[in-house]
């Protein structure tokens, strides 16, 4: 057996083979596989094969689209089959809501090039005849969709590594991972032990036992999963052409034809999770007892949905187990704290994702960065507040709600409350509606007198609308206030700090005493965060930014560290609040003996507010005049106290992020992952006018921005003010110009405050003109939208500045 490798990948199923692929594919050819037994002897070859693109989450989406059409690319290369058949298939949609959900999907597709189509149920009935469409009101189609032989396309994946250079062995098990101080790892195995620059788990079923190896919780748990073959079906082999694939949500079925019967698979609400302790290492060939009592709910409804099945006798039942993250997307890329070990796994849908997560792994790997951003699978969107204990019911629900309708404003209940903050039973006596981010609970509005106290999911405006409205109205005539413990911070300190600040960040660095705006680049000059620095001192920074991608962000300062510079994650052990409004100013004023009056915008301040020591920065995501107050939270309360006491009586009210999502769209100001991703750069965002030229550091993504400087991108985000009904932009509709589409939406809202639906969306820069008319679709329906370059509130900045 090889013993020293670049890289070596533990697993061969069919994730494991595709990042082997993958990574041969972009030029690493010094790279193995290990495999425990034989390839395939996880998950991988009882899976039922099917392939679709249809994912809530946009980059998964497009991920999905590469994995399908990189099938034939695999059958070219080696000359091996994977079986495929490229079916097509029809998502049903049995009510108004699913149907929404659908059309909204379907506009995505729009500027995504996927050739879906909105189907009606007469169409449905020629597409799929042996479907009941009794109460179906529509469905999506996806000529992509279809079925592979799993074994066969693993081995595919296995031949094209091996052809680009790779070894794979097997009957190779992984017994320990060990690294050495260099950073390198060896991988002891039953058959010795490997030296390997990098190591992938890509254990599948096992992964959690893999990752324990090296210390790493992963956060996914296997859950059993069932589907039947019926016997030979006369509806289905008397067809000339094979039946296309049901996904049939209202029965949490999906059925598609195999050989001359059917393949039918249920995600029911029953469900089990499975090896809670721990995936058995003698697992791995054979099957899970058949279990019709667990499905009985799910065949009954089948039966009426497709009534030829209730003909059909049962001639195999396959019930096996697979993994899921608490979100049902997998978990890839670096692990945090850990040099050279990357995560691949998670992958609850191996044949509809497994290229793109071997893609991006190997571009992470070879290229230091992925071509699209690839949040909604990194790994790294879960923190160390996660325990077994949490994953698990949040694993069960993704699994029940595999096939529910995803609402924009949806807060799933799961393994609720997690984490909490001092404020939790204040807040929650005083009506707070509570969302969910990174595990923590943030108050989404506070609910008065008859406003509900459960936000309704709608992909139209909520029920908590009047409630959002009268919160902004609160901040811009008075004062509003609510918690900064959503927001990621960290402490730079160190005689280097400066310097160190100087190369990580685009922007400006402060000096004592000032804040600064400052985008964070990659290399490649895309966006990978947008930070607030305060300068306490020339050895000491405060950096906020997302607070859900405070792990992403730990990543990257890790991977960029200096020995004289030291940088902690304080998210969590510092808190506090922030007021906003005309009188914020004397609010906090009444509250301490320092002169409020002198501070200036941008301006931060050791303070004490009340009894409490605070450092206090002008400056507020509302746009409006406004103050983060950052305490100890051990003195939280006690500052409420006093902020309370004294701003109560002037008018102060609390108000939550509904309210601050609406507050910033009077300004147009983009939200991290919305408008600010790595999916785009400074310049197409405006970022750019954050990021300092004059400064003669070597900041990380320099060259990237000076290209850009001297050849502006293509596309450029800007507002529109939508002639919208009931339902406003959410994110990435796309955007007509002159009938055809040429852009998309980034985020979007109603601004309470401006009375105006709007939009944030990127469009071709040389049409980015003041009073551009547009048509952007809304849930299927195309409403006019005009460009506006002037924010409605504020737009001198007389009121944030002043
Ligand atoms: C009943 C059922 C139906 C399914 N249907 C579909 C479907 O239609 N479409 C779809 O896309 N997905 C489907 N899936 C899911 C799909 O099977 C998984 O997404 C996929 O197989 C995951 O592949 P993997 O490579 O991550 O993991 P696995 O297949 O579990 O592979 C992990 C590999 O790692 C090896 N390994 C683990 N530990 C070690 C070690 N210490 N040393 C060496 N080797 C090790 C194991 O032996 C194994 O071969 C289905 C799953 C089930 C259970």
């Amino acid at each position: 057996m090889q013993t020293t490798t670049r890289v070596c990948v533990i697993g061969g199923g069919v994730v494991g083979c595709s990042v082997l692929y993958h990574l041969t594919k972009l030029g690493w050819s010094d790279v193995m596989l290990v495999e425990r037994s034989e390839l395939t002897s996880g998950s991988t070859w009882h899976a039922a094969g099917g392939f679709h693109t249809l994912n809530g989450d946009t980059n998964m989406a497009a991920l999905q689209g590469y994995t399908i059409k990189l099938y034939r690319e695999l059958e070219e290369i080696t000359g091996m089959s994977c079986g495929l058949h490229h079916v097509g298939g029809v998502t049903l949609a049995d009510n108004k809501d699913r149907f929404d959900m659908l059309v909204a999907e379907r506009a995505k597709h729009r500027y995504m090039g996927l050739e879906t189509e909105i189907v009606s149920p007469e169409e449905i009935a020629k597409i799929a005849p042996i479907t009941n469409l009794d109460g179906i009101v529509g469905g999506l189609y996806d000529p992509l969709d279809g079925h592979l032989d799993p074994s066969g396309t693993t081995h595919a994946y296995a031949k094209a590594a091996r052809m680009g250079g790779a070894t794979i062995e097997t009957h190779v098990k992984v017994e320990a991972t060990t690294q050495r101080p260099d950073g390198t790892w060896d991988v002891v195995t039953n058959k010795g032990t490997i030296h390997a620059e990098h190591v992938v788990n890509a254990g599948g079923l096992w992964a959690r036992e893999v990752g324990a190896m090296a210390g790493v919780y992963l956060p996914l748990h296997p859950m059993e999963h069932q589907y039947l073959v019926t016997e030979e079906t006369p509806e289905i082999y008397e067809r000339d052409t094979e039946h296309p694939h049901v996904m049939d949500p209202a029965g949490e079925s999906y059925l598609r034809q195999e050989g001359r019967g059917l393949c039918i698979g249920f995600y029911e609400q029953p469900c089990r999770p499975w090896a809670v302790d721990g995936t058995p290492w003698d697992f791995g060939h054979e099957l899970l007892p058949d279990d019709f009592d667990k499905i009985e709910d799910s065949i009954t409804f089948a039966f009426k949905r497709f009534p030829v099945l209730e003909r059909a006798g049962v001639k195999t039942v396959v019930h096996g187990p697979f993994t899921f993250a608490p979100d049902g997307n997998p978990l890839v890329g670096p692990v945090l704290g850990l040099r050279n070990y990357w995560s691949a796994c998670g992958v609850m849908a191996g044949f509809s994702q497994g290229g793109g997560v071997g893609l991006m792994l190997a571009q992470w790997m070879i290229e230091g960065e992925t071509e699209r951003d690839t949040f909604a699978m990194d790994v790294s969107r879960f923190g160390n507040w996660i325990t077994p204990g949490y994953t698990r019911p949040k694993v069960i629900e993704n699994y029940q709600r595999r096939f529910s309708v995803s609402y924009p404003n949806e807060e799933l209940p799961a393994a609720r409350p997690h984490r909490t903050t001092p404020m939790y039973d204040i807040f929650t006596e005083m009506g707070a509606v509570w969302g969910q981010q990174f595990g923590l609970e943030v108050a989404n509005y506070f609910a008065q007198g008859d406003e509900p106290t459960f936000e309704t999911p709608s992909f139209r405006r909520s029920d908590a609308f009047a409630a959002t409205a009268r919160e902004v109205k609160a901040v811009r005539s008075k004062a509003g206030i609510n918690e900064v413990q959503n927001f990621g911070k960290f402490r730079v300190t160190g005689e280097g700090a400066r310097a160190w600040l100087d190369r990580i960040m685009a922007g400006r660095i402060p000096t004592a005493g000032r804040l600064s705006l400052t985008p964070m680049l990659s290399h490649k000059g895309r966006l990978i965060g947008d930070f607030t620095v305060s300068c306490a001192s020339e050895t000491e920074f405060y950096l906020t930014a997302s607070y859900g991608s405070q792990a992403y962000h730990m990543r990257w300062f890790e991977q960029n560290a200096l020995d004289d510079v030291r940088v902690e994650n304080i998210s969590d052990t510092l808190t506090g609040f922030q007021i906003a409004g005309p009188l914020a100013r004397d609010i906090l004023q009444a509250c301490t003996r320092d002169d409020v009056a002198s501070m200036r915008f941008m301006d931060v301040r050791e303070m004490t507010v009340g009894q409490v020591a605070c450092r206090v920065q002008r400056v507020s995501y509302t746009g409006d005049l406004g103050y983060e107050i950052y305490c100890d939270p051990m003195d939280q309360r006690q500052l409420w106290q006093t902020l309370w006491s004294e701003g109560q009586p002037k008018g102060l009210a609390p108000f939550g992020m509904r309210a601050m999502m609406s507050l910033r769209l009077d300004k147009f100001f983009g939200s991290w992952l919305s408008e600010f991703s790595p999916d785009y750069t400074a310049a197409e965002t405006g970022m750019d006018r954050f990021i300092s030229f004059k400064k003669n550091t070597n900041f990380i993504g320099r060259k990237a921005a000076e290209a850009e400087r001297a050849t502006p991108p293509h596309r450029q985000l800007c507002a529109f003010e939508v002639d919208a009904d009931d339902a406003d932009v959410v994110a990435y509709e796309p955007v007509f110009i002159d009938g055809t589409v040429q852009g998309f939406c980034t985020s979007g809202g109603y601004a309470h405050h401006s009375a105006k639906s709007i939009a944030l969306a990127l469009i071709p820069r040389d049409q980015a003109k003041d009073g551009l008319k547009v048509e952007i679709e809304i849930l299927g329906s195309l409403r006019s939208a005009t460009l506006i370059s002037t924010p409605p509130f504020d737009a001198d900045g007389s009121r944030m500045r002043g």
